[in-house]
């Protein structure tokens, strides 16, 4: 789970958290995330906690000193970077789910995005796009495509769904197909 460390502005972000949370513990998932008890991220956490489920945490140890580290996870697993920290989250997840946040929330995405592309993970992706939140991120991606420096096939692969129930069922049904990011360069190389 990539998520804020803030809270948002509008109190639908918190109850879509707790919703989400509550998704997770109806299908016994356990919650892989960054660790932290503030913000987004430690609403979800506490909502899964608080009912009995597990949460993993992941912290680096600079994140840690500033006493924002969650203290009732089931694990919590402190590393050295930001870098480790993703590739431990990676590692632990069977697939990846962001909810509304901010520059840290848009990089963490993106980066298993770019890893989906690759082929290096196969794993699910997907974006809870709470009031619309992430309009103007798919909107981006959108001209992305149209400008021919991403595959619709690839774009495709990032699930979208405003509802939990509907993002979990997705993540269940998700089939990765890999295809090849190289082939087909120039013009028209953008077919899904
Ligand atoms: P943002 O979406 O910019 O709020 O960033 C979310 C990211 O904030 C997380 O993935 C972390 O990199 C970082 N972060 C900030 N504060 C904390 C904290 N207390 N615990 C864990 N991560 C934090």
């Amino acid at each position: 789970m990539f998520s804020g460390s803030s809270p948002g502005r509008r109190s639908s972000y918190e109850n879509a958290a707790k919703e989400l949370g509550n998704e997770l513990l109806k299908h016994n998932i356990e919650l892989v995330y960054g660790g932290g008890n503030v913000g987004l991220m430690g609403v979800i956490a506490d909502t899964v906690i608080a009912s009995g489920g597990k949460v993993v945490g992941v912290i680096p140890e600079f994140l840690q000193k500033q006493e924002v580290s969650h203290v009732a996870l089931t694990e919590l697993h402190i590393v050295q970077s930001m870098h480790e920290r993703k590739a431990m989250m990676s590692e632990l997840s069977d697939a990846f789910i962001a909810m509304p946040g901010g520059i840290g929330t848009f990089e963490e995405l993106l980066e298993v995005m770019t890893w989906q592309q690759l082929g290096v993970q196969a794993k699910p992706c997907a974006l809870l796009n709470t009031d619309n939140y992430f309009d103007h991120l798919i909107a981006l991606l959108e001209h992305a495509v149209a400008e021919e420096f991403l595959k619709s096939r690839h774009k495709k692969m990032l699930l979208v769904e405003k509802n939990s129930e509907h993002l979990v069922k997705l993540l269940f049904d998700y089939k990765y197909q890999h295809t090849d990011k190289w082939i087909q360069q120039g013009p028209g190389g953008n077919q899904a």
